[in-house]
């Protein structure tokens, strides 16, 4: 990576593309730093990762433009860009979409969206909700912070700024807390038609393909390098729809594992496709005996180019255009086990309740309700699990829980980006309240219905489900029959199928 780093400097960041300006987005910090630099003589770039031809240029915009004129999705936040006439709500709007489609399919965030500008359909609004609402209203979306912060930056804008929307990508970014740069570049381009160009995961791969970039997509000196690449690109007159012309290309044609090359309506600027029909007419010529020119040297040099295939992975054509981007190896999620107990008591009209408890207000799932859980050492056999998961419940509630009370559901795996987390379940089913230390994590009763409108994450709602379906597993067995609950602790009480309140709260006997 050094090595890519060094290149780049000398190479691709001093003006190494002949005399390039300073790129939206980079700093005059930056630039001042390079300009002073004693670096050697910039080496010349790599022709083929550059789009150095005005008129390929013009072609590209124009052919891309129309495709998207003919072939884009009607979205909601779309079709209110295009309509409204007040920048800041124009603004607002392309501001929530983009930070709901971070990292969240255009499907599942549609609804999310039409529910949000529903609620809190301009700046103002948003900023006089509760993060409470905030939470709810984002639960299933991951990445929690992104929802509160968007209420912070609109809290922002309209107590510091007037109500008014910072106007250029680079007062975005200064100014709105949790808008990056490609945030900023989206909003500014989309609602205030500033030419800058955009950088996210659909055009990382569509510009990596267009100009056959092998290194790590993932290292800063290729991003720094798309950006350029994406700043060059844009559309002057209509920026707004080139940016969201290439994404949507990324999104629907020029996807990860079966790009739609056929279709694709710049597939003439693409070197990745060049080169794969180059080798299947080399491959055809060979089949039926004719003379094989000798193939172009496809890369740019032996080990020399920071942005080619590195030379241990080199270009695999069972691969095709697929072989680009590449990503070095994700570091491995972290392993966690979590206990974590759904209390249960039944309602006024006989229906169940739930105890959610409140998530502090920092680090994972901040804010968030979930059921009582607590983080399990990895090597804990599962009677260990019930005893500290009993005495956390016991310190929490200041009240002792009988062990065997406690019956073990299963288990329920969630992914997060950085976590594989199993969670074991346990339930704990009631007869009567119970009263709750008021100095501890925030927490109520809720009806499954109140539940799923909860501020509560996806994996909370698995966790759910699973003790649902083995309660009815459990029902359709037979109303007569008796559930298995573990050991019944001595002198336990029992109405039906709960356990009583005297059995959850006795003190455990001596051994
Ligand atoms: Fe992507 Fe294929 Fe189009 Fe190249 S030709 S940009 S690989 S869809």
């Amino acid at each position: 990576m050094r090595h890519l780093r060094a290149a780049t400097a000398r190479g691709l960041r001093t003006g190494g593309s002949g005399g390039r300006s300073v790129p939206a987005g980079r700093s005059r910090k930056d630039a001042s730093l390079h300009r002073g630099a004693l670096a050697p003589a910039p080496a010349p770039p790599p022709a083929r990762h550059l789009f150095s031809d005005p008129a390929e240029v013009e072609a590209l915009r124009r052919n891309l433009l129309a495709w998207y004129d003919e072939c884009k999705r009607d979205l909601p936040w779309r079709r209110l860009a295009a309509t409204e006439s007040d920048s800041n709500r124009r603004a607002y709007a392309v501001w929530v979409s983009e930070i709901m489609l971070q990292q969240t399919q255009v499907a599942t965030v549609i609804n999310y969206y039409n529910r949000w500008m529903q609620k809190w359909p301009t700046l103002q609004a948003l900023s006089q909700a509760s993060l409470e609402e905030v939470n709810e209203l984002w639960a299933g979306l991951g990445y929690y912070s992104r929802g509160k912060r968007l209420q912070e930056a609109a809290r922002k804008v309209v107590s510091e700024l007037a109500g008014q929307m910072p106007r250029t990508a680079e007062d975005l970014q200064k100014l709105l807390p949790g808008v990056g740069r490609y945030t900023a570049g989206a909003i500014a381009s989309i609602s205030y038609g500033q030419a800058t160009g955009v950088v996210d995961g659909n055009v990382i791969r569509v510009l990596c393909r267009l100009r056959c970039i092998g290194a790590d997509s993932s290292s800063p000196a290729v991003i720094d390098w798309l950006w350029d690449m994406a700043n060059t690109l844009v559309d002057r007159s209509r920026p707004g729809d080139f940016n969201q012309a290439l994404m949507e290309l990324g999104a629907t044609v020029c996807v990860p594992k079966a790009p739609l090359c056929g279709e694709c309506p710049v597939k003439q600027h693409c070197q990745a496709r060049h080169r794969m029909e180059k080798e299947l007419t080399v491959a055809s010529q060979k089949l039926f005996g004719k003379p094989v020119p000798v193939p172009d040297v496809e890369d740019c040099g032996v080990g020399g180019c920071p942005l080619c295939p590195p030379a241990t992975e080199p270009w695999d054509s069972s691969l095709g255009v697929t072989n680009f981007p590449r990503k070095a190896a994700k570091k491995q999620p972290r392993v966690a086990r979590t206990a974590t107990c759904v209390l249960e008591r039944r309602g006024c009209h006989g229906a169940p309740e739930y105890l959610i408890v409140q998530r502090p207000s920092s680090g994972l799932l901040a804010g968030l309700w979930e059921f009582p859980s607590l983080p399990l050492a990895q090597d804990l056999q599962e009677e260990e699990q019930r005893e500290v998961l009993a005495d956390h419940l016991r310190a929490w509630m200041g009240q002792p829980v009988a062990v065997g009370s406690l019956q073990l559901i299963g288990e329920v795996v969630h992914i997060f980006s950085h976590i594989h987390q199993t969670y074991v379940v346990y339930s704990l089913p009631l007869d009567a309240d119970i009263t709750l230390d008021p100095a501890l994590s925030p927490s109520r009763w809720v009806t499954e219905k109140e539940f799923y409108a909860s501020a509560v994450s996806t994996a909370m709602k698995k966790v759910l489900k699973v003790c649902e379906k083995q309660r009815g597993e459990e029902s359709s067995l037979g109303k007569g029959s008796k559930r298995k609950r573990g050991p019944k602790p001595q002198g336990a009480g029992s109405t039906g199928t709960q356990l009583s309140l005297r059995a959850f709260l006795q003190t455990p006997t001596s051994p």
